[in-house]
Protein backbone atom coordinates (compact mmCIF):
# COMPACT_ATOMS: atom_id res chain seq x y z
CA UNK A 1 0.00 0.00 0.00
CA UNK A 2 0.98 3.31 -0.86
CA UNK A 3 1.87 5.33 2.26
CA UNK A 4 -0.68 7.59 3.60
CA UNK A 5 -0.22 10.90 5.39
CA UNK A 6 -2.35 12.23 8.10
CA UNK A 7 -3.66 15.86 8.76
CA UNK A 8 -4.85 16.58 12.06
CA UNK A 9 -7.14 19.35 11.87
CA UNK A 10 -8.57 20.87 8.10
CA UNK A 11 -8.62 24.42 8.44
CA UNK A 12 -6.43 26.64 6.81
CA UNK A 13 -2.72 24.86 7.76
CA UNK A 14 -4.45 21.74 7.40
CA UNK A 15 -6.26 22.06 4.08
CA UNK A 16 -3.32 23.83 2.82
CA UNK A 17 -0.46 20.23 3.87
CA UNK A 18 -3.28 18.70 1.96
CA UNK A 19 -3.90 20.54 -1.29
CA UNK A 20 0.22 20.41 -1.66
CA UNK A 21 0.38 16.65 -0.67
CA UNK A 22 -2.61 15.90 -3.35
CA UNK A 23 -0.74 17.56 -5.95
CA UNK A 24 2.36 15.46 -5.27
CA UNK A 25 0.28 12.67 -5.62
CA UNK A 26 0.18 11.78 -2.24
CA UNK A 27 -2.46 9.42 -0.54
CA UNK A 28 -4.02 12.25 2.27
CA UNK A 29 -6.56 11.63 4.80
CA UNK A 30 -7.48 14.93 7.35
CA UNK A 31 -9.70 14.34 10.36
CA UNK A 32 -11.49 17.36 11.64
CA UNK A 33 -13.73 17.42 14.49
CA UNK A 34 -15.52 21.13 13.64
CA UNK A 35 -16.90 21.19 10.49
CA UNK A 36 -19.71 23.72 11.25
CA UNK A 37 -18.57 26.33 12.86
CA UNK A 38 -16.10 28.42 12.07
CA UNK A 39 -12.84 29.17 13.70
CA UNK A 40 -12.93 32.56 15.65
CA UNK A 41 -10.64 35.01 13.73
CA UNK A 42 -10.26 38.76 12.83
CA UNK A 43 -9.53 37.15 8.70
CA UNK A 44 -7.10 39.82 7.85
CA UNK A 45 -5.08 38.51 5.22
CA UNK A 46 -2.26 39.98 3.20
CA UNK A 47 -3.00 39.81 -0.59
CA UNK A 48 0.27 37.95 -1.22
CA UNK A 49 -1.75 34.96 -0.08
CA UNK A 50 -4.21 35.22 -2.94
CA UNK A 51 -1.31 35.22 -5.39
CA UNK A 52 0.79 32.71 -3.71
CA UNK A 53 -2.06 30.12 -3.05
CA UNK A 54 -3.94 30.36 -6.05
CA UNK A 55 -6.88 31.51 -4.32
CA UNK A 56 -10.23 33.31 -5.97
CA UNK A 57 -10.48 36.71 -4.75
CA UNK A 58 -14.83 36.43 -4.46
CA UNK A 59 -13.52 34.79 -1.32
CA UNK A 60 -12.55 38.50 -0.40
CA UNK A 61 -15.41 40.75 1.95
CA UNK A 62 -14.24 43.62 1.61
CA UNK A 63 -10.54 45.04 0.22
CA UNK A 64 -9.16 47.49 3.47
CA UNK A 65 -7.16 50.45 1.98
CA UNK A 66 -6.93 52.45 5.31
CA UNK A 67 -6.31 51.82 8.68
CA UNK A 68 -7.28 53.91 11.40
CA UNK A 69 -4.62 53.64 14.51
CA UNK A 70 -6.19 54.54 18.12
CA UNK A 71 -2.92 55.56 20.44
CA UNK A 72 -4.21 55.63 24.45
CA UNK A 73 -4.65 58.91 24.45
CA UNK A 74 -7.25 58.75 21.63
CA UNK A 75 -4.79 60.37 19.41
CA UNK A 76 -5.46 59.01 15.61
CA UNK A 77 -2.75 57.85 13.07
CA UNK A 78 -5.17 57.49 9.69
CA UNK A 79 -2.84 55.51 7.06
CA UNK A 80 -3.14 54.52 3.76
CA UNK A 81 -2.42 50.86 2.71
CA UNK A 82 0.00 51.15 0.10
CA UNK A 83 3.59 49.54 -0.60
CA UNK A 84 6.32 51.24 -1.44
CA UNK A 85 5.86 50.43 -5.29
CA UNK A 86 1.62 51.38 -5.38
CA UNK A 87 0.05 49.05 -7.25
CA UNK A 88 -3.71 47.90 -7.16
CA UNK A 89 -3.05 44.89 -5.38
CA UNK A 90 -2.04 47.48 -2.28
CA UNK A 91 -4.75 46.14 0.33
CA UNK A 92 -5.28 44.23 3.68
CA UNK A 93 -8.31 41.38 2.45
CA UNK A 94 -11.19 40.75 5.02
CA UNK A 95 -12.20 37.42 4.86
CA UNK A 96 -14.90 35.46 6.76
CA UNK A 97 -13.43 32.55 8.21
CA UNK A 98 -16.48 29.81 7.66
CA UNK A 99 -16.59 30.87 3.78
CA UNK A 100 -12.43 30.83 3.48
CA UNK A 101 -11.84 27.87 5.31
CA UNK A 102 -14.62 26.06 3.29
CA UNK A 103 -13.89 26.68 0.51
CA UNK A 104 -9.83 25.64 1.35
CA UNK A 105 -11.28 22.18 2.21
CA UNK A 106 -13.26 21.40 -0.40
CA UNK A 107 -10.20 22.43 -3.11
CA UNK A 108 -8.35 19.50 -0.97
CA UNK A 109 -11.33 17.42 -1.07
CA UNK A 110 -11.33 17.88 -4.87
CA UNK A 111 -8.04 17.23 -5.40
CA UNK A 112 -8.56 13.48 -3.97
CA UNK A 113 -7.63 14.32 0.15
CA UNK A 114 -10.51 12.22 2.00
CA UNK A 115 -11.73 14.26 4.91
CA UNK A 116 -13.41 12.49 7.85
CA UNK A 117 -15.86 14.67 10.67
CA UNK A 118 -14.36 13.21 13.43
CA UNK A 119 -12.28 14.39 16.37
CA UNK A 120 -8.69 12.88 17.47
CA UNK A 121 -8.48 10.83 20.57
CA UNK A 122 -5.57 9.00 20.90
CA UNK A 123 -2.11 8.72 18.72
CA UNK A 124 0.79 6.46 18.63
CA UNK A 125 3.98 7.19 16.70
CA UNK A 126 6.51 4.39 16.33
CA UNK A 127 8.83 3.51 14.10
CA UNK A 128 6.65 1.33 12.38
CA UNK A 129 4.36 4.06 11.70
CA UNK A 130 1.56 6.06 13.23
CA UNK A 131 -2.01 4.53 14.53
CA UNK A 132 -4.44 7.25 15.41
CA UNK A 133 -7.84 6.56 17.47
CA UNK A 134 -10.45 9.14 16.47
CA UNK A 135 -14.16 9.24 17.59
CA UNK A 136 -16.54 9.88 14.15
CA UNK A 137 -18.89 12.57 14.43
CA UNK A 138 -21.02 10.99 12.33
CA UNK A 139 -21.67 7.53 14.39
CA UNK A 140 -19.79 8.41 17.58
CA UNK A 141 -17.95 5.29 17.08
CA UNK A 142 -14.61 5.40 17.89
CA UNK A 143 -12.15 3.77 15.15
CA UNK A 144 -8.59 3.53 14.13
CA UNK A 145 -6.55 4.71 11.27
CA UNK A 146 -3.05 4.38 10.27
CA UNK A 147 -0.50 5.94 8.05
CA UNK A 148 2.91 6.64 7.45
CA UNK A 149 3.22 10.19 8.99
CA UNK A 150 1.27 13.14 10.70
CA UNK A 151 0.89 16.32 10.38
CA UNK A 152 -0.22 18.45 13.77
CA UNK A 153 -2.90 21.03 11.75
CA UNK A 154 -4.77 21.33 15.19
CA UNK A 155 -4.42 24.64 16.05
CA UNK A 156 -3.21 26.25 19.06
CA UNK A 157 -4.47 23.31 21.77
CA UNK A 158 -2.85 21.03 19.15
CA UNK A 159 -3.76 17.52 20.65
CA UNK A 160 -1.04 16.02 18.60
CA UNK A 161 1.52 17.99 20.23
CA UNK A 162 0.12 16.57 23.70
CA UNK A 163 0.15 13.21 22.19
CA UNK A 164 3.63 13.23 20.76
CA UNK A 165 4.18 14.68 24.78
CA UNK A 166 5.03 18.34 24.12
CA UNK A 167 4.46 21.31 26.36
CA UNK A 168 1.64 23.65 25.78
CA UNK A 169 2.74 26.90 24.67
CA UNK A 170 2.36 29.77 26.00
CA UNK A 171 -1.01 31.43 25.08
CA UNK A 172 -2.77 34.32 24.52
CA UNK A 173 -6.65 34.49 24.24
CA UNK A 174 -8.44 36.95 21.32
CA UNK A 175 -11.94 37.39 22.08
CA UNK A 176 -14.06 39.27 19.36
CA UNK A 177 -17.85 40.12 18.96
CA UNK A 178 -19.70 40.41 15.04
CA UNK A 179 -22.13 42.83 15.13
CA UNK A 180 -24.76 43.93 12.37
CA UNK A 181 -24.58 47.87 12.21
CA UNK A 182 -27.00 50.42 10.79
CA UNK A 183 -26.04 51.12 7.21
CA UNK A 184 -25.50 54.76 7.92
CA UNK A 185 -22.67 53.47 10.54
CA UNK A 186 -21.32 50.90 8.64
CA UNK A 187 -19.95 53.41 6.18
CA UNK A 188 -16.97 54.45 8.39
CA UNK A 189 -15.99 51.27 8.02
CA UNK A 190 -16.39 50.81 4.27
CA UNK A 191 -12.81 50.16 3.31
CA UNK A 192 -10.90 51.02 6.92
CA UNK A 193 -9.93 48.55 9.50
CA UNK A 194 -9.43 50.28 13.07
CA UNK A 195 -6.32 49.31 15.61
CA UNK A 196 -6.97 50.23 19.59
CA UNK A 197 -4.12 50.72 21.39
CA UNK A 198 -3.87 50.96 25.28
CA UNK A 199 -3.99 49.09 28.33
CA UNK A 200 -7.42 48.80 29.47
CA UNK A 201 -8.50 47.58 25.65
CA UNK A 202 -5.04 44.96 25.38
CA UNK A 203 -2.29 45.38 27.79
CA UNK A 204 -0.19 43.67 25.44
CA UNK A 205 -1.20 42.70 21.90
CA UNK A 206 -3.77 45.24 20.31
CA UNK A 207 -7.67 45.38 20.27
CA UNK A 208 -9.42 46.16 16.54
CA UNK A 209 -12.76 47.07 14.72
CA UNK A 210 -12.19 44.96 11.38
CA UNK A 211 -15.63 45.44 8.76
CA UNK A 212 -16.68 42.04 6.92
CA UNK A 213 -19.24 41.93 4.05
CA UNK A 214 -22.56 42.76 6.24
CA UNK A 215 -21.21 43.60 9.47
CA UNK A 216 -17.86 44.55 11.94
CA UNK A 217 -15.83 42.06 13.76
CA UNK A 218 -14.76 43.87 17.43
CA UNK A 219 -12.10 41.83 19.29
CA UNK A 220 -9.22 42.42 21.28
CA UNK A 221 -5.99 40.51 21.89
CA UNK A 222 -4.87 39.42 25.83
CA UNK A 223 -1.53 38.24 26.14
CA UNK A 224 -0.44 35.41 28.79
CA UNK A 225 -1.40 37.15 32.33
CA UNK A 226 -3.96 39.18 31.15
CA UNK A 227 -6.41 36.13 29.99
CA UNK A 228 -8.82 35.99 32.67
CA UNK A 229 -9.37 39.68 31.78
CA UNK A 230 -10.61 39.32 28.17
CA UNK A 231 -14.42 40.07 28.74
CA UNK A 232 -13.58 43.41 30.64
CA UNK A 233 -11.17 44.48 27.80
CA UNK A 234 -13.89 43.73 25.21
CA UNK A 235 -16.12 45.83 27.13
CA UNK A 236 -13.74 48.53 27.65
CA UNK A 237 -13.30 48.63 24.17
CA UNK A 238 -16.89 48.71 22.71
CA UNK A 239 -17.19 51.96 25.30
CA UNK A 240 -14.17 53.57 23.65
CA UNK A 241 -15.68 53.18 20.10
CA UNK A 242 -18.64 54.62 21.65
CA UNK A 243 -21.42 55.70 19.48
CA UNK A 244 -20.20 54.22 15.91
CA UNK A 245 -21.72 51.09 17.96
CA UNK A 246 -25.09 52.75 18.83
CA UNK A 247 -27.77 50.63 17.55
CA UNK A 248 -25.75 47.60 16.70
CA UNK A 249 -26.78 44.09 16.65
CA UNK A 250 -24.15 40.97 17.51
CA UNK A 251 -24.68 38.22 15.84
CA UNK A 252 -21.63 36.21 16.88
CA UNK A 253 -19.48 36.12 19.61
CA UNK A 254 -16.14 34.24 19.93
CA UNK A 255 -12.80 33.51 21.33
CA UNK A 256 -9.96 31.30 20.99
CA UNK A 257 -6.19 31.18 22.00
CA UNK A 258 -3.07 32.15 20.26
CA UNK A 259 0.18 30.73 20.54
CA UNK A 260 2.85 33.17 21.55
CA UNK A 261 5.99 31.30 21.12
CA UNK A 262 7.00 29.22 18.36
CA UNK A 263 7.88 25.37 19.24
CA UNK A 264 12.10 25.35 19.44
CA UNK A 265 11.56 21.67 17.20
CA UNK A 266 8.46 21.14 14.34
CA UNK A 267 9.59 18.01 12.69
CA UNK A 268 9.97 14.80 14.48
CA UNK A 269 10.04 11.00 13.65
CA UNK A 270 7.00 10.65 11.43
CA UNK A 271 5.39 13.85 12.93
CA UNK A 272 5.36 17.42 12.21
CA UNK A 273 3.54 20.37 13.37
CA UNK A 274 2.32 23.46 11.38
CA UNK A 275 0.60 26.97 11.86
CA UNK A 276 -0.64 27.64 15.61
CA UNK A 277 0.11 23.61 16.59
CA UNK A 278 4.11 24.93 16.09
CA UNK A 279 3.29 28.28 17.49
CA UNK A 280 3.68 30.38 14.13
CA UNK A 281 1.75 33.32 14.80
CA UNK A 282 3.66 36.51 14.58
CA UNK A 283 3.56 38.59 17.60
CA UNK A 284 3.24 42.38 16.31
CA UNK A 285 -0.15 41.77 14.83
CA UNK A 286 -1.42 37.87 15.74
CA UNK A 287 -1.52 36.96 11.90
CA UNK A 288 -1.68 33.48 11.80
CA UNK A 289 -3.88 32.53 8.21
CA UNK A 290 -0.84 33.03 5.98
CA UNK A 291 1.46 31.41 8.12
CA UNK A 292 -0.21 28.49 8.76
CA UNK A 293 -0.69 27.79 5.26
CA UNK A 294 2.40 28.62 4.19
CA UNK A 295 3.91 26.11 6.88
CA UNK A 296 1.26 23.56 5.69
CA UNK A 297 2.68 23.91 2.15
CA UNK A 298 6.43 24.41 3.51
CA UNK A 299 5.88 20.85 5.37
CA UNK A 300 3.91 18.94 2.73
CA UNK A 301 7.02 19.71 0.18
CA UNK A 302 9.91 18.62 2.56
CA UNK A 303 7.54 15.49 3.54
CA UNK A 304 7.06 14.59 0.04
CA UNK A 305 11.25 13.89 -0.52
CA UNK A 306 11.06 12.13 2.28
CA UNK A 307 8.55 9.73 2.81
CA UNK A 308 10.21 6.58 2.35
CA UNK A 309 12.41 7.81 5.46
CA UNK A 310 10.73 10.50 7.74
CA UNK A 311 13.37 10.72 10.34
CA UNK A 312 13.33 13.67 12.75
CA UNK A 313 16.53 14.27 10.76
CA UNK A 314 14.95 14.43 7.23
CA UNK A 315 12.31 15.99 8.01
CA UNK A 316 13.76 18.92 10.36
CA UNK A 317 14.87 19.88 6.97
CA UNK A 318 11.60 21.78 7.12
CA UNK A 319 12.56 23.93 10.46
CA UNK A 320 15.64 24.93 8.71
CA UNK A 321 14.09 26.04 5.73
CA UNK A 322 11.45 28.26 7.44
CA UNK A 323 13.87 29.64 9.73
CA UNK A 324 16.19 30.69 7.01
CA UNK A 325 13.63 32.56 5.26
CA UNK A 326 11.70 33.92 7.67
CA UNK A 327 14.18 33.43 11.21
CA UNK A 328 14.60 37.65 10.95
CA UNK A 329 10.99 38.75 10.24
CA UNK A 330 9.94 36.84 13.40
CA UNK A 331 12.50 38.54 15.22
CA UNK A 332 11.62 41.65 14.40
CA UNK A 333 8.43 41.22 14.95
CA UNK A 334 8.62 40.26 18.02
CA UNK A 335 10.82 42.96 19.32
CA UNK A 336 8.59 45.43 17.95
CA UNK A 337 6.02 43.98 20.15
CA UNK A 338 8.02 44.86 23.04
CA UNK A 339 9.14 48.19 21.89
CA UNK A 340 5.83 49.07 20.97
CA UNK A 341 3.36 47.63 22.77
CA UNK A 342 5.02 47.60 25.93
CA UNK A 343 3.53 50.31 27.90
CA UNK A 344 1.09 53.45 26.88
CA UNK A 345 4.22 55.46 26.30
CA UNK A 346 5.44 53.54 24.01
CA UNK A 347 2.08 52.84 22.62
CA UNK A 348 1.63 56.78 21.92
CA UNK A 349 4.95 56.45 19.98
CA UNK A 350 4.16 53.57 18.05
CA UNK A 351 0.89 55.39 16.96
CA UNK A 352 3.18 58.44 16.31
CA UNK A 353 5.43 56.60 14.31
CA UNK A 354 2.91 55.02 12.09
CA UNK A 355 2.95 58.83 10.93
CA UNK A 356 6.28 58.41 9.18
CA UNK A 357 5.74 57.67 5.28
CA UNK A 358 9.02 55.04 5.55
CA UNK A 359 7.72 53.38 8.56
CA UNK A 360 4.11 52.70 6.84
CA UNK A 361 6.10 51.93 3.58
CA UNK A 362 8.20 49.21 4.98
CA UNK A 363 5.32 47.73 7.61
CA UNK A 364 3.35 47.43 4.07
CA UNK A 365 5.88 45.87 2.20
CA UNK A 366 6.46 43.37 4.56
CA UNK A 367 2.99 42.87 5.77
CA UNK A 368 1.38 42.78 1.99
CA UNK A 369 4.21 40.99 0.27
CA UNK A 370 6.04 38.88 3.09
CA UNK A 371 9.40 40.60 1.88
CA UNK A 372 11.82 42.64 4.40
CA UNK A 373 13.55 44.54 1.87
CA UNK A 374 16.12 46.73 4.55
CA UNK A 375 15.85 50.67 3.58
CA UNK A 376 18.18 52.46 2.66
CA UNK A 377 20.60 54.34 4.64
CA UNK A 378 19.83 57.75 4.34
CA UNK A 379 15.86 56.08 5.40
CA UNK A 380 17.34 54.49 8.15
CA UNK A 381 18.57 56.97 9.59
CA UNK A 382 15.66 59.43 9.47
CA UNK A 383 13.84 56.77 10.66
CA UNK A 384 16.02 56.46 13.87
CA UNK A 385 16.16 60.41 14.23
CA UNK A 386 12.26 60.40 14.22
CA UNK A 387 11.81 57.46 16.53
CA UNK A 388 14.38 58.92 18.91
CA UNK A 389 12.43 62.53 18.88
CA UNK A 390 9.02 60.92 19.29
CA UNK A 391 10.47 59.02 22.02
CA UNK A 392 11.51 62.21 23.76
CA UNK A 393 8.48 63.84 23.05
CA UNK A 394 6.32 61.57 24.89
CA UNK A 395 8.22 60.91 27.89
CA UNK A 396 8.74 64.79 28.28
CA UNK A 397 5.05 65.42 27.82
CA UNK A 398 3.01 62.51 28.82
CA UNK A 399 -0.42 62.18 27.27
CA UNK A 400 -3.68 61.80 29.76
CA UNK A 401 -4.83 58.24 28.67
CA UNK A 402 -8.80 58.33 27.90
CA UNK A 403 -9.60 56.18 30.58
CA UNK A 404 -8.22 58.88 33.35
CA UNK A 405 -9.40 61.85 31.16
CA UNK A 406 -13.07 60.21 31.47
CA UNK A 407 -12.37 59.94 35.06
CA UNK A 408 -11.41 63.33 35.72
CA UNK A 409 -14.26 64.63 33.27
CA UNK A 410 -16.60 62.60 35.18
CA UNK A 411 -15.79 64.11 38.29
CA UNK A 412 -15.56 67.77 36.68
C1 LIG B 1 -10.08 36.05 17.76
C2 LIG B 1 -8.93 35.79 16.83
C3 LIG B 1 -8.66 36.69 15.81
C4 LIG B 1 -7.65 36.41 14.88
N1 LIG B 1 -7.46 37.28 13.84
C5 LIG B 1 -6.57 36.99 12.86
C6 LIG B 1 -6.47 37.81 11.70
O1 LIG B 1 -7.17 38.80 11.56
N2 LIG B 1 -5.56 37.45 10.76
C7 LIG B 1 -4.76 36.35 10.87
O2 LIG B 1 -3.95 36.08 9.98
N3 LIG B 1 -4.85 35.56 11.97
C8 LIG B 1 -5.74 35.82 12.95
N4 LIG B 1 -5.86 34.99 14.03
C9 LIG B 1 -5.01 33.79 14.09
C10 LIG B 1 -5.52 32.69 13.16
O3 LIG B 1 -6.89 32.46 13.41
C11 LIG B 1 -4.72 31.39 13.37
O4 LIG B 1 -3.35 31.69 13.42
C12 LIG B 1 -4.98 30.40 12.24
O5 LIG B 1 -6.33 30.02 12.20
C13 LIG B 1 -4.12 29.14 12.45
O6 LIG B 1 -4.49 28.17 11.51
P1 LIG B 1 -4.22 26.64 11.81
O7 LIG B 1 -4.67 25.91 10.59
O8 LIG B 1 -2.83 26.44 12.27
O9 LIG B 1 -5.13 26.28 13.07
P2 LIG B 1 -6.67 26.54 13.35
O10 LIG B 1 -7.25 27.48 12.37
O11 LIG B 1 -6.79 26.83 14.79
O12 LIG B 1 -7.32 25.12 13.04
C14 LIG B 1 -7.09 23.98 13.83
C15 LIG B 1 -8.13 22.97 13.43
O13 LIG B 1 -7.89 21.75 14.14
C16 LIG B 1 -9.12 21.20 14.55
N5 LIG B 1 -8.90 20.32 15.69
C17 LIG B 1 -8.43 20.67 16.92
N6 LIG B 1 -8.38 19.60 17.72
C18 LIG B 1 -8.82 18.54 16.98
C19 LIG B 1 -9.01 17.16 17.27
N7 LIG B 1 -8.75 16.61 18.47
N8 LIG B 1 -9.49 16.35 16.27
C20 LIG B 1 -9.79 16.87 15.03
N9 LIG B 1 -9.63 18.18 14.73
C21 LIG B 1 -9.15 19.00 15.69
C22 LIG B 1 -9.96 22.43 14.91
O14 LIG B 1 -11.34 22.14 14.88
C23 LIG B 1 -9.54 23.42 13.81
O15 LIG B 1 -10.37 23.36 12.68
C24 LIG B 1 -6.85 35.25 14.99
C25 LIG B 1 -7.10 34.36 16.04
C26 LIG B 1 -8.13 34.60 16.96
C27 LIG B 1 -8.38 33.62 18.05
Amino acid sequence: MAPRVLIVGASVGGATAAITLRGLGIETVMIEKELLKAKPCGGAMPPAAFREFDLPTHLIDRKVKHCLIVSPSGQETRIPVVSTTPTDDDYVAMVRREVFDGYLRERAQARGAELIHAQLVGLDVTSAGVRARYRSMSDGGEHVIDAAVVIGADGSYSPTAKFLGLPALPRAIAIQERMVLPASQMARWEDTADIYLGQEVSPDLYAWAFPKQDHIAIGIGAGPGHTQRAKELLANLKRRIGPALAGGRVILREAHALPMEPRKQMAFDRAMLIGDAAGLVVHTSGEGIYWAMKSGQLAAQVLAQHLDAPTAQNLRAYERIWWMQYGTMYKFLEILQWWGYGNERQMEVFTEMCRNPDVQRLTFDSYMYKTMVPAPWAVQMKMTWDIIRAQARNYVRRRTPLRERDRVLAEV
